[in-house]
């Protein structure tokens, strides 16, 4: 049960933006969604949010864009 099995990277659409990586500037990337802790919550003063970030994990450097949920 791998972290990324059965599973092929793909092109992340954000609004108007196509994400490239900021590294290697690569297009394709798996997505996650992560639970924050509560330390990295308590930092963005988020903890009342519960909040989940959107992970974007670049398929060919492993790069990690996350993003916060902006309402
Ligand atoms: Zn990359």
């Amino acid at each position: 049960m791998g972290l990324f099995s059965r599973e092929r990277p793909e092109p992340v659409q954000l609004g108007d933006v196509t994400l490239h990586c900021e590294i290697c500037k690569g297009t394709e990337f798996w997505t996650r969604d992560a639970q924050l802790n509560t330390a990295v919550a308590s930092f963005f003063s988020l903890e009342w949010t519960n909040p989940t970030a959107s992970c974007f994990i670049c398929s060919q450097c492993g790069y990690i864009h996350w993003f916060l949920p902006l309402d």
